[in-house]
């Protein structure tokens, strides 16, 4: 908290205290969780993600270079109250200063005086030969996005043949100890729905904790309706035909409910989660805030408006300036995506350029 000391009448010394400013909205929610996109680019294209061509990406000046990233990491931790960042992209592992990057924000102090809690969300690739390095600087985490344990319909998904490289950076982020290791998968009507069980198999063999995520209309245009997407419900019925599974208590902001699963036959027991974000927003919960690879601030995955950072930040703007635009920017924030409501439009950008 803020002290300033000031001359009262009488001129006797009289502490001030400046309430904290935090990223409070006006539907009562505070934003703690900052989602911190690195690049747009990315080594798969995943097909509820980019389209087969890839995108245009971001000229390189347009994008926060790694100490613009640093400082507005440092705006958001020291003076708006956020203690989780989240790297993410694009695919993070494709930036060169990554471990700089992490090591700056694990410099950080948060307002309760610890450092940020660091993770990542990867696909995986080359994260075996990164992870000494990235564990060093200070990450914490990582999330690895597997949607198929069968390589050829990895490959069909991911349009790239990488399986055997995402599951050695799993195996990776195990040995190094960065638990719990989160796997996500996005399950898709006709494509990878035959792979729910075997994912929860494999990931309480390893320990891992796997959330299933709805598929969101974020990918390429025309790519989603809602009629062909596999519903929260329909992953946990399958689940259920397999395991035994009973809810996990306290959900708190985090989008995954979480199940406890029964110890069984081949898997010892574990959790495993299904993100329902479509057919049961957590909006309600909402405490994220998200700034894009070029430094636009988005208070929501489904915005139509961002709060451009980067100019002011490259104008010279000071600390409390930023954390000014990035208030003002969470007083209007949305109630919610409303998916499924009338006049739904979905976000100009898509995943991958916004920062999953
Ligand atoms: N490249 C990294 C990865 O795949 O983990 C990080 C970026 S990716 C955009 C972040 C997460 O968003 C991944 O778990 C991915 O599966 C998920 N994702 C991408 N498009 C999605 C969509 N249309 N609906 C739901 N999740 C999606
Ligand atoms: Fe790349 Fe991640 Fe999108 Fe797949 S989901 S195309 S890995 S950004």
């Amino acid at each position: 908290m803020a002290r300033n000391t000031i001359f009262a009448p009488g001129d006797s010394l009289t502490t001030v205290v400046t309430p904290p400013r935090v990223l409070a909205d006006a539907h009562g929610r505070v934003a703690r969780d900052l989602r911190m996109s690195l690049t747009d680019r990315c080594n798969l294209r995943c097909s509820y993600c980019m389209p087969a061509d890839g995108l245009a990406w971001l000229p390189t000046p347009e994008v926060l270079t790694d100490a613009e990233i640093v400082r507005l990491l440092g705006v958001a931790v020291g003076l708006l109250g956020v203690r989780k960042i989240r790297f993410t992209g694009g695919e993070p592992l494709l930036r060169r200063g990554l471990a700089g990057i992490i090591a700056g924000a694990r410099a950080l102090r948060t307002d309760e005086g610890l450092p940020p809690e660091l993770s990542l969300t990867t696909n995986g690739i080359g994260l075996d030969r990164r992870i000494s390095e990235l564990a060093a600087a200070g990450l914490g985490r990582v999330n690895i996005s597997l949607d198929s344990l069968d390589p050829a319909r990895y490959a069909a998904l991911a349009r790239r043949d990488r399986l055997d490289e995402v599951l050695a950076g799993l195996a990776a982020a195990d040995a190094a100890g960065l638990h719990p290791v989160k796997v996500n998968t996005v399950v898709m009507r006709g494509v990878n729905e035959s792979d729910v069980v075997p994912l929860a198999e494999f990931s309480l063999q390893h320990g891992y904790r796997l959330r299933f995520i709805e598929q969101m209309p974020l990918g390429p245009r025309h790519g989603w309706d809602r009629a062909s997407m596999v519903p929260a419900a329909e992953i946990l019925a399958q689940l259920r035909t397999h395991f035994e599974l009973t809810p996990a208590p306290g959900r708190g902001s985090a989008p995954a409910e979480e199940w406890l699963v029964a110890a069984g036959d081949c898997h010892p027991a574990g959790t495993v989660g299904v993100i329902a974000s479509v057919t049961g927003p957590f909006c309600a919960a909402c405490d994220r805030t998200r700034v894009t690879a070029d430094g636009q601030l988005r208070t929501c995955l489904f915005s139509h408006t961002e709060t451009d950072l980067r100019t002011p930040l490259r104008a010279g703007a000071d600390d409390d300036e930023l954390a000014e635009l990035w208030v003002g920017a969470h007083q209007q924030k949305a109630a919610g995506h409303g998916i499924g409501r009338a006049g739904f439009r979905p976000p100009e950008r898509t995943m991958s350029a916004i920062g999953g």
